[in-house]
């Protein structure tokens, strides 16, 4: 009889009652909106605002409503306008993408490694044309490139760039913490990344001028002033006419959630990567199966895994993903013909006319993905690496068997 596991890949720890007693005492002040204020109050957002700082040593965060929203203010504030080149990954989310067309600008795909990062020659060629003042570089599933030459290549060229960290909250590079190499960093607390209010993000950076519009941007009306993390008013006000409010502020209530997981947040990242590591233990020496190697001086957050089903044809990967499912555990896979549940590439969103990537698309047509949710003991993990080695390894004999 196979095994079968039976957690669910969705289901993220509950809230830490520290949390729930916070959350609970702002519903109780009827307080919620980030600027109604008591006299001498400082508001749950104002002081996770500057508790996020101080963990990545920013000068400079604001707490908005969600990560995709939290891109599209970075690239506003960066003056992006519209019909705009804004370069990106051709390997990410749909947020990523939507980002840049939600400021009217023209997404244009760098390729992925077989590392999974950004592929830093295509890059080099790329920002060599002059056609991109910015990068919209995303960490995606935590896979940080060799940053001193990402930050080299784009340096040559004027190229700034904005940190997607959706996966990388809490991750280091090199000991400095993701998000810290670009000018502006973005990050995500939506339910399935490293912090969950439900929905949720952050603009992180150290400029003050970016900074100011974001607040401006965020909706902060002429309350500029009762912020603990943002530049002084006098640094603000020049920039009221002519910043547009796009309301997208967070509230007390979300931030109250979050300043208990922010104080959990590097012992999670451990808890995640030693599970990650248990994954990758299970699924070494599986004949057909490339391990993503992680560079040493990456500290990264090990809240999924990808692996390669390299040179397989389309029907043997959907057959180990169809087998793998019916013993309980869930694969993502980024070569499928059609957009599913979360996962797409950029061969997928027309609205960006990408030209093709046929090296890219080689990686992409072998990667699967799965997360790796925190309620998962070490022993669950032991498991579900047991079931998707056996399906490879059968998936692998089969096609051995057919030639
Ligand atoms: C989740 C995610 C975001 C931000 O998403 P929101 O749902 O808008 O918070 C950005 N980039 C990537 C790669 C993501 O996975």
């Amino acid at each position: 009889m196979d095994d079968v596991f039976k957690g669910s890949f969705t289901q993220q720890e509950p809230i830490p009652d520290d949390g729930i007693a916070a959350a609970t005492d702002v519903m109780r002040s009827g307080r919620l909106h980030r600027y109604n204020i008591a006299e001498g109050e400082v508001p749950e957002v104002v002081r996770l605002e500057r508790e996020f700082a101080d963990y990545l040593g920013a000068k400079y965060c604001l707490a908005v409503a969600s990560g995709g929203y939290a891109m599209s203010t970075a690239l506003r504030a960066l003056g992006v306008s519209p019909g705009e080149t804004v370069l990106s990954n051709a390997f990410t989310l749909a947020p990523v993408p939507g980002a840049i067309a939600s400021v009217g600008a023209i997404p244009e795909f760098i390729g992925v490694t077989r590392d999974l990062t950004i592929d830093l020659d295509d890059l080099a060629a790329r920002v060599a044309e002059r056609k991109a003042r910015v990068l919209l570089l995303s960490h995606m599933r935590g896979h940080v490139c060799d940053m001193d030459r990402l930050v080299e290549i784009c340096a040559s060229a004027d190229v700034q760039i904005v940190e997607d960290c959706a996966h990388t909250m809490g991750a280091r590079w090199r000991g400095v913490p993701s998000g810290m190499h670009g000018r502006v960093a973005c990050y995500s607390t939506q339910t399935y990344k490293h912090m969950n209010s439900g929905e949720g993000g952050f603009v992180v950076t150290d400029d003050p001028e970016i900074a100011a519009r974001a607040v401006l941007l965020s909706g902060s009306y002429m309350f500029f002033d009762r912020h603990g993390a943002a530049p002084t008013p006098d640094d603000v006000a020049p920039f009221v006419g002519e910043t547009p409010n796009i309301s997208g502020r967070m509230d007390n209530l979300r931030a109250a959630i979050l300043r208990a997981q922010l104080r959990r947040l590097d012992e999670n990242c451990r808890a995640w990567t030693e599970r990650y590591r248990a994954v990758e233990e299970g699924l070494r020496n599986t004949a057909g199966l490339t391990i993503i190697e992680r560079p040493d001086h990456e500290e990264f957050v090990g809240s999924s895994i990808q692996f390669l089903l390299e040179g397989w044809d389309g029907a043997s990967i959907a057959e180990v993903v169809a087998r793998c499912k019916a013993r309980g555990v869930e694969l993502k896979w980024f070569g499928a013909e059609h957009p599913a549940g979360f996962t797409a590439t950029y061969r997928h969103w027309e609205f960006a006319g990408a030209d093709d990537l046929p090296a890219s698309n080689a990686v992409l047509h072998g990667i699967l993905d799965m997360r790796l949710p925190l309620t998962f003991t070490l022993d669950d993990c032991r498991l579900i690496s047991r079931i998707i080695a056996d399906e490879v390894r059968r998936g692998y004999a089969d096609r051995r068997a057919a030639e």
